[in-house]
């Protein structure tokens, strides 16, 4: 595939950077994953305001401008043949020739690299089609800026591989007895009809399929509250969903090895997937 490193369009295998580079050795930088439909960049804007955050949270530059990035984002589409593609986006702080902590000074330029992979479309035509997933809750060991999208991602590699090995997909992770959100997702429950998600918070990175959810639910006239949720509701919840752009809405039906609600996608569930499904036909033609 075709890879995009330092304002040049390559072969993955030409693709060379330092050792020194501080995403290699601090996991000083932040990312984006951003899916494409049908070639068309999915809410890009909403993407390209959280790297805006991201960065100055790190009081990185932002190298490009919004135009610049769509520029260069949609070239790399387009290089890997459009369709649906998920589109992998990173900076770091560069390389400085010193190893230390603090940041280079003078600055060094940042490492911009963007790749891109396959993207199966989750819920297609069809939402009868999807089974659901099956997820663990586990004690959220992350640190106090969950907000900020960071490369920094072993305790979510750990939490998710935890995931795994017991035969789930998805961690949601509690913290204080109450839930934050997946370890790459965010979750929402439903109990008697009424939708809940936990707020935007620094616990939590604000998912931009979060938000589209939540803007189609106030569209729609589907009850839905950015509360806390304990982890006792969670237990208890008629249906539990986890949201992510490369996974859109997907219904967990297991939990720690019961049944969530009856053990099948929720009737909630089926209607929002419905509204998700619409909308992104609307905006790229899937
Ligand atoms: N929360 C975490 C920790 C994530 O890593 C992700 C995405 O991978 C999300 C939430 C969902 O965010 P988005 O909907 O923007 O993909």
């Amino acid at each position: 595939s075709t890879v995009y490193l330092n304002g040049a369009f390559m072969a993955m295998e030409q693709a060379r950077i330092s050792p020194m580079d501080r995403g290699f050795l601090f996991a000083d930088g932040v990312y984006e994953v951003i899916p494409a439909f049908n070639g068309v960049l999915f809410r890009f804007e909403e993407h390209l305001r959280r790297l805006e955050r991201s960065l100055s949270a790190l009081y990185l530059i932002n190298p490009h401008d919004r135009a610049g990035w769509r520029r260069r984002c949609q070239e790399l589409i387009q290089r890997n043949g459009g369709g649906n593609l998920s589109l992998y986006l990173q900076i770091t702080r560069g390389a400085a020739d010193k190893r230390d902590h603090a940041f280079p000074d003078p600055p060094v330029p940042p490492t911009v690299f963007m790749s891109t992979a396959p993207l199966t479309v989750p819920a297609a035509d069809s939402p009868d089609q999807i089974t659901g997933a099956a997820a663990i809750t586990l004690d959220d060991i992350r640190w106090a800026r969950c907000d900020i999208k960071s490369i920094s991602l072993l305790p979510n590699i750990l939490l998710r591989q935890q995931a795994i090995a017991s035969g789930a997909r998805e961690a949601i992770l509690i913290h204080d007895g109450f839930v934050t959100e997946g370890a790459a997702s965010n979750v929402f429950i439903v109990k008697d009809g009424e939708i809940a998600t936990p707020p935007a918070s620094h616990a939590i990175l604000g998912g931009i399929t979060r938000d589209l959810i939540i803007e189609l639910c106030r569209e729609q006239d589907l009850p839905l509250r950015e509360r806390e949720i304990s982890e006792a509701e969670l237990g208890d919840a008629d249906e539990v969903w986890i949201s992510s752009s490369t996974r859109d809405v997907v219904p967990v039906v297991s939990l720690d090895g019961r049944p969530v609600g009856d053990g099948r996608p929720g009737e909630t569930w089926k209607i929002l997937a419905r509204h998700y499904i619409a909308f992104k036909r609307r905006l790229c033609g899937v």
